[in-house]
């Protein structure tokens, strides 16, 4: 049996005891990547051992649909009802784990009254349920909703990548399926278990999200925590240019592209590139990060007030 590494170093990453996410979505445009990513991760953190497809017995219930903590919903269209049984669940104790696990495949499917009905359940979280959603289609997703998810990007291979390892396995006889699947999770890993990454995308997508006037400035600034201060500046500027192309690039979080794209318009992105530019060369010569987050913020409200007027 291959062991799948990718729910156990997700799981490892994610430090679940000691944050509190309570809802995760899966995304990408592949959905069969998305699901098996997510059902993967459903299966570890309802493991005995928490490793993940090691054939205990919670492993065995999950697999066979079994488990009592576990509740799946995968079908083209999720009904009221699917959504009322999910929850009556949620303020029962788990049975036989520490958590209750409910998984809802391709969201986009469940339609918005439904949507909302959920919305309680994330915004008042209780700490024995974990969510794990996918999508293909996060456009579809209440926006509500998106923002109090943790965004997980399941990256594909490149067919160069593939090709690869696949003459790779046909040379030692090895079955190239098995391979694949375990590979695509890897390639996952390697990017999901950057908290960092996820960290910034974060910092970037609350600061967008709240900047409308001078007066929020001092707040978001000092509520900013930053691991990686280059990567935070590298991200904004990657962001503010994918957001003038009509078909991103960014790989890595649409919907932060499309905060962008609704909060300022071309021409005052154009006027903003300048101003990452030379906040990011400020930090390179060790001006305090504060000042130049004010400064940064203060510029890009300058322009967008200016461009309205
Ligand atoms: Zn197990």
């Amino acid at each position: 049996m291959i062991k799948c590494i990718d729910g156990t170093s997700l799981y490892k990453s994610l430090k679940l005891d000691r944050i509190s996410t309570h809802a995760y979505l899966f995304y990408s445009d592949d959905s069969l990547l998305n699901n098996e990513v997510a059902l993967s991760f459903a299966e570890t953190l309802l493991c005995n051992t928490h490793t993940g497809h090691d054939n205990c017995d919670s492993c065995k219930q999950v697999e066979s649909l079994s488990h009592p903590d576990y509740s799946l919903l995968n079908q083209d269209s999720i009904k009221v009802e699917d959504i009322n049984k999910i929850m009556a669940k949620l303020d029962t104790k788990p049975i036989v784990s520490d958590k209750k696990v409910f998984v809802i495949l391709n969201f986009e499917n469940v339609n918005e009254i439904s949507q909302n009905k959920l919305l309680k359940s994330f915004e008042e979280p209780n700490s024995s349920n974990i969510f794990i959603l996918t999508s293909a289609h996060t456009d579809k997703i209440l926006g509500t909703i998106m923002s109090r998810l943790t965004k997980i990007f399941v990256p594909r291979m490149s067919s160069e990548d593939k090709s690869i390892i696949a003459k790779d396995l046909l040379n030692n006889n090895i079955d190239i399926s098995k391979y694949m699947k375990l590979d695509k999770l890897t390639d996952m890993v390697n990017f999901a278990t950057n908290e960092n990454y996820i960290a910034t995308l974060n910092s970037i997508r609350s600061i967008l999200t709240a900047l409308n006037s001078t007066s929020d400035i001092p707040r978001l600034v000092s509520n900013l925590n930053l691991i990686d201060k280059n990567l935070f500046l590298k991200i904004l500027q990657e962001l503010f240019l994918d957001s003038l192309l009509d078909e991103t690039n960014w790989k890595f979080d649409a919907d932060l592209v499309n905060i962008v794209k609704e909060k300022f318009s071309n021409k005052v992105v154009l006027k903003c590139l300048p101003i990452i530019e030379d906040s990011y060369k400020k930090l390179i010569s060790n001006v305090n990060f504060t000042y130049i987050l004010d400064n940064l913020l203060f510029n890009i409200l300058k322009e967008k007030f200016y461009a309205n007027k």
